[in-house]
């Protein structure tokens, strides 16, 4: 058995970023982009208004000035100001030719062609100066980062209409087992609906890949070579649940055996100790247990770090923080265990309660949970009021 961190360094190490492709830059939202962008002019090209108001030359106390007509934004002054006179200015505008200063229009009083400033301006005030945006050459996004609302503003911004990004994985998933049936339909004795293909391919969407294959397959050999060989078709990620412990219906493990290289098939983790990862040829596969929090609690630690760094992410790893039980907890004696929890901000530190049971069937323990809580294995339970890490996997409450 091998530890959870040599685990993630040896799937780590062969997830290396897709090659780049080039979309519309509406279309990247939640992409990661492929390569640094770089302003290409200042922003503004020169200097703006930042309020409504008049532009004046600097003026050291109260005054009143001569209007000589209207700038709104776009517009570009063919006049000048000179010392005792104003031009009414709106946000945006370009200051015109011999304007220091913009007053604010509510220091201000206009009556026939003329402008009382109440109270004296420096130079530079209520002014944008050239590049105060952007300057010209400035990287504004960079390469591995994904892109999110203020980052397509800014792509507009800067003119990138075209952008490099990372491509989503194509992912394919694959659920085995005698018992499952089909969400629609009622399971007879002994027999339940497959949830952990649904929960895992969700779990994938929301990682950033994309599904162009999915699946179930009875506990045989031969459906289960044919099936696993179809799924591998054309894409970068297998996951398959099930299959993978030591019974007599647990076929997966050989199947991946005869089309992959095996880089691991046991870790000291809980819940998921049987943890299959195989490469065939580009291809990742991913055998996690069946039982629906297994196969989340897995891929959460394990897969879904390789998608984002398929996907060019640099940081691919949650959040680990240190939380306050609100409870006794029990250790595994042997494996380093991550039990479901809901982590809330309370009087400025975090606290976490546990969801309940946790069995590896209770799929409502993962239910409403926010993070793993991190539990090294031992035989002493850690007692309430104890800190230890624990992984943020969903918004933070308080
Ligand atoms: P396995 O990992 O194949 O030994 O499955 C262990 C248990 O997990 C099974 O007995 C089922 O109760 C449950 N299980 C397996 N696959 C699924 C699935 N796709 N959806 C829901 N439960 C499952
Ligand atoms: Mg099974």
């Amino acid at each position: 058995m091998i530890s959870v961190a040599e685990a993630l360094a040896a799937i780590l190490a062969r997830s290396a970023p897709l090659a780049p492709i080039e979309v519309d830059f509406q279309d990247a939202l939640g992409m990661v982009l492929a390569a640094d962008i770089v302003s290409r002019e200042d922003l503004p090209t020169s200097p703006r208004s930042a309020v409504d108001g008049y532009a004046v030359r600097a003026l050291p106390g109260p005054d009143s000035l001569r209007v000589l007509g209207e700038l709104t934004a776009g517009q570009v002054s063919t006049m000048t100001v000179e010392p005792g006179t104003a031009l009414r200015i709106m946000t945006g505008g370009l200051l015109p030719p011999g304007a220091e200063a913009v007053v604010m229009v509510e220091d201000t009083s206009e009556q026939d062609g003329v402008v009382e400033i109440k109270r004296g301006i420096g130079a530079g005030d209520n002014v944008q100066p050239t590049g105060l945006d952007l300057r010209q050459g400035q990287t504004v996004l960079t390469a591995g980062q994904r892109l999110g609302s203020a980052d397509i503003g800014m792509l507009a911004s800067v003119g990138q209409t075209r952008v490099p990004v990372y491509p989503r994985p194509r992912v394919a998933v694959l659920a085995t087992g005698d018992e499952l049936v089909e969400p629609d339909q009622d399971p007879p004795e002994g027999s339940l609906r497959d949830s952990s293909r649904f929960a895992l391919i969700a779990a994938a969407r929301e990682a950033g890949g994309e599904i162009v294959w999915q699946g179930s397959g009875r506990d045989d050999r031969a459906v289960l070579e044919g099936l696993v060989r179809e799924a591998l078709k054309g894409v970068d990620v297998l996951i398959t649940s099930g299959g993978v412990s030591m019974g007599t219906r647990d076929l997966i493990k050989p199947i991946l055996a005869e089309l992959g290289d095996v880089q691991f098939g046991r870790i000291a983790f809980k819940p998921g100790k049987p943890l299959t990862f195989v490469t065939a040829g580009r291809a990742l596969i991913f055998g996690l247990p069946g039982y629906p929090v297994s196969s989340l609690v897995t891929f959460e630690i394990f897969v879904r770090p390789a998608l984002l760094q398929l996907q060019g992410l640099r940081r691919v790893l949650r959040p680990r923080v240190e939380v306050e039980l609100q409870h006794a907890v029990q250790p595994d004696r042997s494996r380093l265990e991550y039990q479901r929890a809901v982590v809330t901000w309370e009087n400025g530190r975090l606290v976490a309660a546990s969801t309940g049971i946790q069995s590896s069937s209770r799929l409502a323990s993962m239910v409403g949970a926010n993070g793993l809580l991190e539990v090294e294995p031992g035989d002493t339970p850690l007692a309430a009021g104890s800190r230890l890490p624990a992984l943020i996997t969903g918004d933070l409450l308080d």
